[in-house]
Order: structure tokens, then C-alpha cells, then sequence
């Protein structure tokens, strides 16, 4: 008799397994009986056409009418429709770049087909349905009767397999397995109701009714929750038992000193993560914490003050900047922030003053030289700079912090080799102005503590934020400049923001790829910033930023605007993170459908950061009822950070949030999905920390599977890598 890790070979045949592994990369009973079915047809429950109700599950029996397949003209792909009928009326069928089913769906064929019931142009469809034929020449009747068992499992099938096939390499699978022993601890079983493993597998591909099939699903579903959180407990825990050095708040030093001269009170939510920090600095274990907080929530101040604590115990903090525009912003930032307290070293500095140096890529040898040799002396208190901070040639007399300002483009690989240059494992504080729902941060960021910022600073004006539908209301859009001239007349600054630099060149291929023919259209940089210098805001000062300029032009032009010099910065994206000039007050964004929601969110958040109201213009071409026009709507409805990711998240595949393609391969993530899931993610949590407090090792099977886990995705990490 078979396991799950009995090879598929001797079951299958040589013919068939290696088909299975050419398409999916299965190899084993396990890694087959882990393709789970999609839905069932379920015999005897057929539905009239005629009676489809929008959102319903169906399986309806019917004749193929009509095949046509056709190109998309805006992006790569096509699409076949086969219109199917019943005698009491017709139904489309869609598929999307899968051309291959035409050779199959032949009109007059008859099948089963099931899906959910949607709405297109006003006429009923399913997309995407699964579908069993009849064979040629055999009779409907018993053709239908002949279907194995009462619910049919129906597989995410390909030309070359298709569900059916599946079914029946599952059944033979499934025959040839011995009892499969359960890694469940009993008490977690028994909490849930859940079936065994092996009934749960039995169940989800040949279920004796729905509702078994349901439990059975939740059960392995479950488990994958489970042992996910397991992973990451696991890691957060080992983290918590490395050793580091304690940096207590001291009662006097350069941290109170710089308290007492901040011209404002810091809010309670600032005092609130600040304690947090400080407990965490205090012990003799390396901090792990994520500070989320919306853009302007004051993140920079409660960072620095974590610096200033570990400075106050002889140590260095490095913070991480994601560009150079944003490494001189933070530099500049802190030394007015510390003001007297940056001039350490200088005759007559104040006793406890620090000195704040920047390592950059692009920086003179002499300026690296200076850097370089504060940094290695411990003079430098705080080492702002960008990626090169990793450089070999940068070392600390004692790095005691690392602050990492925006997470996304530092992976794990990076934090690892700035903790390199410590003696001891270094503090680590993470800082995102994405807000992160709670089970997402749980997911990616599972070996992170979390501290989030709610409240902006007091004194913060509101950002409104309306959309520019250029096709229906074409003025709307001189109206926008107008706003611009009218805030510039008040001695306020603007940006315009566009999609792309050049009209002609793409600075990103996926761009291209995503827009299709329309790239040309798109609005860009170096075409809009004369347009609008010679045109609607003639007598402005119009300068551009993108990421072509060179480093130094980027800051010249960064520095221009802060002072001033600049009335209308017209750039990409290079702004979108923590560009701090409280001045600005109007955002245009041209082609703003081009942007995700969080992307905008992030945008707009440059406006409004000092005491007059923002306003953040969305221009769009885009047409009333499309799916782009929807999102544009709920970025101008709410300034909910939480909220708007929330969305960004449902309309994005799960799968790219958390690094994983969830589509096949041996990801142990199928069934899971971290929103809809969520509830039952804090259940797996809570369940996964009382596993670990009464000890894992009474529970071998688990452990066994735990490794399992782990040992794929590491090799599926070294795949990608
Ligand atoms: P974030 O990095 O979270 O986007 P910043 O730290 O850059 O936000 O803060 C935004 C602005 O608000 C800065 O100009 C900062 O000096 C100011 N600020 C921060 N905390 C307070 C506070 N408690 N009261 C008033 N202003 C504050
Ligand atoms: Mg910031």
C-alpha cells in the first residue's frame, strides 16, 4: 500500500506521472492529492438558463450553440465565448486566453458546465465555467447517470489534462493509499469538528455530500494556516532568544535633551509606539517591529528618538533609506529636527551632541571618505544612506539600530547583511506608510512585532480629493490648472504627477506590456512639463523630477522646491514616498488609473502636510462604469489608509502580496487566503501559540510536517532566487 510520499509512477504509469509533473511538478500521492477540486456537479440539481439568477452557483446540462474566439486589442490575450443553450434559452460562456478549448467545445456538443452565475453588458454569462462533455454518439440519460458518485469533482484543468483525467488519476491514488497518518494534534481536531486528514482527503475529492466537503476544505485549509503560523512563531521566537545589547532610555543624555527642545507635544499615539520601542530596546534581545502609520503620522520622530536612545548607550544607528532623494530628505530632516544636537564634535557643541553623516552611491570619493571614517570612529551617531550603506567597505564601532524607512524594496537578504556589521544582532525598526491589514501583517511580516500610528499630528488639514473624468467633462481639466495658478497666487506649490517619463521610451517594461497599445497615450514627464510651462501655467516656475536625472540634478531640484524656487514640480512616482514639503498643496495625477490604490493614497499624502488643506486631483480617461473609474471613486471617498490597502489587496492576487504563486507548483498555500481567511488565520495563530507554549516535540508528526514546509519553501525561495 502507498503513503504520500509514495511516487506517482508506480500508481499512475510512467505516461501519466510524467504529465503530472511536466504540469504541475507533482511527484508524489501527496503532492496529487493536494490539486483540490474547484467546485462539483451535482447530479440530479441541474438549472434552466431561463431561470439564472445572478451570483448563483450552477450546473446546468446543455447544447453548444456557437464557438467564436477573437484578440483583445488593448492588451495581449483573447478571448472565446461559446454561446450554449438549454431549449429555454442561451447563456455565454467566456474564457480568457484559452483558445484551446474551441477544439473541444464543437457546436452541437452537449456537457454539464458549472460555474457562478455574472452579468456583462446585460447579459448572463459564466466565466471561466468547468465543464464535463459527453461523450460522442452516447446517450444523454444514462451518460448523465454514469457519472461516478453524486457530486463530480471538478479540477483547474489544462488541454493536455483535463478534469476529468484527474478524477480518475485521484481515484487511483486515493485506492492505492493506506490510512494517512494525521500531524493534527487531537485536541485541535476535536475543538473544530474537523475530519482526519485522510477523511478530509477522501472527502474533498469524492465528498458523500456538500456539507462534508465543505468541513473538509475548512479542515485543510486550516492547516495551512496552522502551519504557517507555526513557521512563523517558530522564527519569531528563535529571533527572541538571540542575544543583544540593552539600550535603556537614559535619564540624561542627548534623547532627553532633544524631548525638551521639540517645538510641539508629541501625540499619544507617538508616546504610546515610543514606549513600546523603548521596552523593546531595553532588553537584552533584538527588537523586531514594524511601525505602520500613515503618511505624515510622525513615524520620523519616533524612529529617531529610538536612535537617539541607543546613541545615549554608546551605540550607532543606521537608517535605510529606498532612494537618494529620500536618504538627503532624512538627513536633512534629522539635523534640523536635532538642530545644536547634530553639531557634536564642533568647538563648543552642546555636551551630548551627535554628529548625522550619509553614504550614498553617488556621492564624492571625498564626502564617502569623511563618512566612511565617522561611521568606523563612532562619530557619527546616525548613518543615513541609501543601498550602499551594505557596501563591504562601511563599517560602525558599534551598530547598535537599523531603522529601515519604507520595507518594500530591502528584502530579507539586505536587513541580514547591514546586521553584518554588528557585533551583536542589532535592533531592527521597520517603518511603512502602507497600512498593512492585521492578518496580512501576521502572514508577511509574521517575526515582526507591530506598532502602528493611528492619529495624524494636530493642526493637520484635510486633503480633499476629487476625480477629472477628461472624456465626459473635458474642462474639468482646465479647471485643475486654474486650482494650481489660484494656490501658487496664494504662495502654495504644486505637483503634477504623470505615469511615465518619456513618451517614447519605457522606463518599465511590465508598464508597457500591462497598457498595450495605449502606452503612447499616457502622459508623461518630459512631454507634459513644456506643455504646461508654455500653455495653461504660463508665468509658473514648472521644473521636472523623475528617476532618469542624475542624483545630484534630483537633489538640486528636490532643494529648489523646498525653498521655493520651484511653483509646480511636474514628476513620476520618484515622489512617492515621504517627500516632505508642507507647502505644497495641490497633487494633480494625469492618468491616474494607471496607479494602484495604494499607490495613490501614498501620492496624495504629499499635500496637506502643513496647516492649509490639500487637494489631489485624479485625472482619468477612463470610462464611467470601468473597474478603474470604481477605484478611483474609493480613493476620493476615504483618507483610510486600512481601508484603501484592503482593497488594493482583494483587487491584486493575494499571491504577489505575499511572494508566493498560489496557482500550483508545491506551495503549501492553495486554500488560503489571507482576507477572506482572516478569521480563521487568528484562530491558527492563537492554536499555533499554544502548541508551541506546551511544547511542539510531544506532537512528532508535526514537527515532521513542519519540516516538510519549511525544506519547500526554501527550495522554492532558492528557485527564485
Ligand atoms: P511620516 O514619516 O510618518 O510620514 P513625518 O515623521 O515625516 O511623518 O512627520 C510629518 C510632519 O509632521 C513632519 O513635518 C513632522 O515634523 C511633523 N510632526 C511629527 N509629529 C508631530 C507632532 N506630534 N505634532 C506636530 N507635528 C508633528
Ligand atoms: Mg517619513
Amino acid at each position: 500500500m502507498a503513503t504520500l510520499d509514495s511516487k506517482l509512477v508506480g500508481v499512475l504509469g510512467d505516461r501519466t506521472a510524467k504529465v503530472l509533473r511536466d504540469l504541475y511538478g507533482y511527484s508524489t500521492i501527496g503532492d496529487l492529492l493536494h490539486h483540490y477540486p474547484r467546485r462539483y456537479l451535482v447530479r440530479g440539481e441541474l438549472s434552466d438558463i431561463s431561470e439564472l439568477v445572478e451570483g448563483d452557483e450552477v450546473t446546468i446540462l446543455a447544447q453548444v450553440f456557437s464557438a467564436t474566439s477573437r484578440r483583445l486589442h488593448a492588451r495581449k490575450g483573447n478571448i472565446l465565448e461559446v454561446v450554449v443553450t438549454d431549449g429555454t434559452a442561451k447563456l455565454s460562456l467566456t474564457f480568457f486566453n484559452q483558445a484551446w478549448r474551441e477544439k473541444e467545445l464543437k457546436v452541437g456538443r452537449q456537457g454539464l458546465f458549472a460555474g457562478k452565475v455574472g452579468v456583462f453588458n446585460g447579459k448572463r454569462q459564466l466565466a471561466h465555467p468547468d465543464y464535463e462533455l459527453i461523450p460522442d454518439g452516447s446517450d444523454v440519460d444514462s451518460a448523465v447517470e454514469g457519472f461516478a458518485g453524486k457530486y463530480l469533482p471538478m479540477y483547474p484543468a489544462s488541454a493536455k489534462l483535463p478534469s476529468w483525467k484527474i478524477a480518475q488519476c485521484i481515484e487511483l491514488a486515493i485506492g492505492a493509499l493506506d490510512e494517512v497518518p494525521d500531524f493534527m494534534p487531537d485536541w485541535v481536531r476535536t475543538k473544530y469538528g474537523f475530519p482526519s486528514l485522510h477523511q478530509a482527503l477522501v472527502q474533498l475529492h469524492n465528498p458523500a455530500d456538500l456539507n462534508s466537503a465543505e468541513k473538509s476544505r475548512q479542515r485543510i485549509t486550516f492547516d495551512e494556516a496552522l502551519l504557517m503560523q507555526l513557521l512563523l512563531l517558530t522564527r519569531r521566537r528563535e529571533l527572541k532568544e538571540l542575544s543583544a545589547v540593552a539600550r535603556p532610555e537614559q535619564d540624561d543624555g542627548i534623547l532627553k535633551k532633544f524631548d525638551s527642545s521639540l517645538p510641539f507635544q508629541l501625540t499619544g499615539g507617538q508616546i504610546a509606539v515610543a514606549q513600546e520601542i523603548a521596552n523593546d530596546l531595553a532588553q537584552p534581545h533584538p527588537m523586531h517591529r514594524l511601525l505602520q502609520g500613515e503618511v505624515g503620522s510622525g513615524k520620523t520622530i519616533v524612529a529617531l528618538r529610538a536612535a537617539l536612545t541607543v546613541i545615549d548607550n554608546g551605540g550607532q544607528a543606521a537608517l535605510l533609506a529606498p532612494t537618494e532623494v529620500l536618504a538627503a530628505q532624512h538627513l536633512r530632516t534629522i539635523e534640523k529636527l536635532l538642530g545644536p544636537l547634530a553639531q557634536g564634535g564642533m568647538l563648543g557643541a552642546e555636551e551630548n551632541a551627535t554628529q548625522v553623516t550619509l553614504i550614498t552611491g553617488s556621492q564624492s570619493a571625498a564626502s564617502r571618505r569623511d563618512a566612511l571614517a565617522k561611521a568606523a570612529s563612532g562619530e557619527a551617531g546616525i548613518v543615513v544612506g541609501t543601498h550602499a550603506l551594505l557596501g563591504e567597505s562601511v563599517e560602525f564601532k558599534d551598530l547598535g539600530l537599523i531603522i529601515v524607512d519604507e520595507q518594500h524594496p530591502f528584502g530579507v537578504e539586505q536587513r541580514d547583511a547591514l546586521k553584518s556589521k554588528a557585533v551583536n544582532p542589532p535592533h531592527l525598526l521597520v517603518m511603512t506608510a502602507t497600512p498593512i491589514p492585521r492578518t496580512v501583517a501576521m502572514t508577511v511580516f509574521g517575526d515582526l512585532d507591530v506598532s502602528t500610528l493611528r492619529e495624524l499630528p494636530l493642526g493637520r488639514a484635510p486633503i480633499t480629493t476629487h476625480v477629472v473624468p477628461v472624456l465626459e467633462k473635458p474642462s474639468y481639466l482646465d479647471r485643475a490648472w486654474s486650482r494650481i495658478k489660484e494656490e501658487v497666487a496664494q504662495g502654495h506649490q504644486a505637483y503634477v504627477v504623470a505615469p511615465r517619463i518619456s513618451a517614447s521610451v519605457s522606463e518599465d517594461a511590465d508598464m508597457d506590456f500591462l497598457m498595450g497599445e495605449s502606452a503612447t497615450t499616457m502622459a508623461s514627464v518630459e512631454e507634459l512639463g513644456p506643455q504646461l510651462q508654455s500653455g495653461a501655467l504660463t508665468g509658473l516656475k514648472v521644473a521636472p523630477l523623475h528617476g532618469r536625472l542624475s542624483a545630484e540634478e534630483k537633489e538640486a531640484t528636490m532643494r529648489a522646491f523646498s525653498h521655493r524656487e520651484i511653483d509646480v514640480l511636474v514628476c513620476t512616482t520618484v515622489i512617492e514616498v515621504g517627500v516632505d514639503v508642507p507647502n505644497a498643496t495641490v497633487m494633480v495625477i494625469m492618468d491616474a488609473d494607471r496607479f494602484g490604490v495604494s499607490q495613490l493614497h501614498q501620492l496624495r499624502g504629499r499635500v496637506g502636510r502643513g496647516t492649509s488643506p490639500g487637494l489631489c486631483l485624479l485625472v482619468t480617461s477612463a470610462s464611467p462604469e470601468s473597474a478603474a473609474r470604481e477605484r478611483l471613486s474609493a480613493v476620493a471617498a476615504t483618507l483610510d489608509g486600512f481601508e484603501l490597502s484592503r482593497i488594493d489587496l482583494e483587487q491584486r492576487r493575494e499571491g504577489d502580496v505575499l511572494g508566493v504563486s498560489q496557482s500550483g507548483g508545491k506551495s503549501h498555500l492553495r486554500l488560503l487566503r489571507v482576507l477572506r481567511d482572516e478569521a480563521l488565520i487568528e484562530a491558527a495563530r492563537e492554536d499555533a501559540s499554544t502548541i508551541l507554549d506546551s511544547g511542539i516535540e510531544s506532537h512528532p508528526r508535526l514537527v515532521a510536517e513542519l519540516a516538510q514546509v519549511q525544506a519547500d519553501a526554501t527550495a522554492e525561495f532558492i528557485d527564485k532566487a
